[in-house]
């Protein structure tokens, strides 16, 4: 079976009822039928579901069929990405430990990895995206773990991650991918022999911006280690969100495929623009690592990125020109979403600290939703006039 097939047809055991589509299983503990049964069940002699912060069908669910997307062996899903990526850091990462990270990320990830690790005693290197050649010489003895996201958010530079995993095998250390812009639609990092692969399912796994979500995948003996952390310290997610997460699933390739198709259409035509320096997106020829991105990729993913001559003040511009688009701070949503990182998410940056993650004065990131591409186009046109 194609992953889709198995995911779409992975779901929770059907009850008395019949029903076709998976009921919602709101309950924060289960019960037994005796006392042996419920010691089997603490003795994790049996799969038997305890308490909701541990497991719960939905959560279940929903995991599983990320698995089946990912081609992972395991899962384990969080309340957000962020949930994800903390419990990971610190299943596998303890004092004198060192972490290796790609240095354009998500703008939390690299917050809680700038400002908070270090209390825990773990140190951390970021490596250069567009100097691959160093990385090698970042791992120290006590490197325990590389952590990447490509494409790159906001900049969408591309990891090679044949490459990555050969690195990290022969380091020894462990290879986790954020693969949240990508989707498993496009690019499943564990074929080329990722360990962990990470989303945030709030983003295109929703794709329709309704709840927050995270999970993360791969080898079982790690998602164990993982379970055991996060049952611990609690970052579940809620069942109702997982029986959102999970339905959403069913339409993940239908709805990638379009996201996809629209933005190589718009960012293909937009291209050349008199009003942008330049126009970056995956699966256009003029990307600098476009070799790269036809060897992993399937399609190119929702986002594509350009630059507003005219710098800060234009982008601000051109936001205020949009009609159609929408402003705000998500990304993977079923309606177009027009962003300008460098007058708001990295604002509070300097020039230099933003130039150091790829963040131009004019960088305009649009996430293309499901709408018709001539609309989008239109309503970008008339900004780009105006800005
Ligand atoms: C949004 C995002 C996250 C964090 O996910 P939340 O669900 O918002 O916690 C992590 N990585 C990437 C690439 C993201 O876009």
């Amino acid at each position: 079976m194609k992953p889709i097939t198995k995911a779409i047809r992975t779901r929770i055991a059907q009850t008395g009822e019949m029903e076709h589509s998976s009921p919602l299983f709101l309950t924060s503990s289960f019960t037994y039928d005796s006392a042996e049964d419920m010691r089997a069940a603490f003795a994790d002699e049996t799969e038997a579901n305890i308490y909701s912060r541990f497991s719960n069908p939905n959560v279940q669910e929903f995991t599983d069929r990320v698995c089946a997307l990912e081609g992972a062996e395991a899962g384990f899903a969080t309340a957000s990405g962020m949930a994800a990526i903390f419990g990971t850091f610190l299943s596998f990462l303890k004092t004198g430990d060192h972490l290796l990270s790609c240095s354009s990320i998500f703008g939390s990830t690299h917050s809680l990895i700038t400002k908070y690790l270090s209390r825990w005693g773990i140190s951390y290197t970021y490596a250069d995206v567009n100097q691959p050649d160093t990385w090698a010489s970042l791992i120290q003895p006590n490197t325990k773990m590389l952590f990447i996201e490509t494409p790159t958010n906001p900049g969408l530079d591309l990891i090679d991650l044949e490459w990555v995993s050969n690195l990290a095998r022969q380091a020894g250390i462990l290879l986790v991918v954020d693969n949240c812009f990508a989707t498993p639609i496009a690019q499943r990092p564990i074929d080329y022999g990722a360990d962990l692969v990470i989303h945030s399912a709030t983003k295109w796994m929703d794709g329709q911006g309704r709840v927050l979500g995270g999970v993360v995948v791969g080898k079982e003996q790690l998602i164990h280690d993982i379970y055991l952390f996060c049952r611990t310290t609690g970052p579940a997610l809620s069942p109702f969100n997982a029986w959102v997460l999970s339905k959403s699933l069913e339409t993940l390739q239908v709805r990638m495929d379009r996201h996809a198709s629209s933005a190589l259409t718009l960012a293909g035509t937009l291209e050349g623009h008199p009003r942008l320096s330049w126009m970056k997106y995956p699966f256009l020829p003029s990307h600098p690592q476009y070799a790269i991105a036809t060897k992993q990729m399937t399609n190119g993913g929702g986002i594509f990125c350009f630059e507003l001559k005219g710098g800060l003040d234009s982008g601000r511009r051109f936001l205020d020109a949009l009609e159609l688009l929408s402003l705000t701070a998500n990304l993977g949503d079923s309606r177009t979403i027009a962003s300008h990182p460098a007058s708001t998410t990295h604002a509070k940056l300097s020039e230099a600290e933003r130039l150091a993650v790829g963040i131009t004065p004019g960088l305009i990131r649009i996430s293309v939703g499901l709408e018709d591409p001539a609309d989008l186009l239109a309503d970008i046109r008339q900004a780009l006039d105006r800005c």
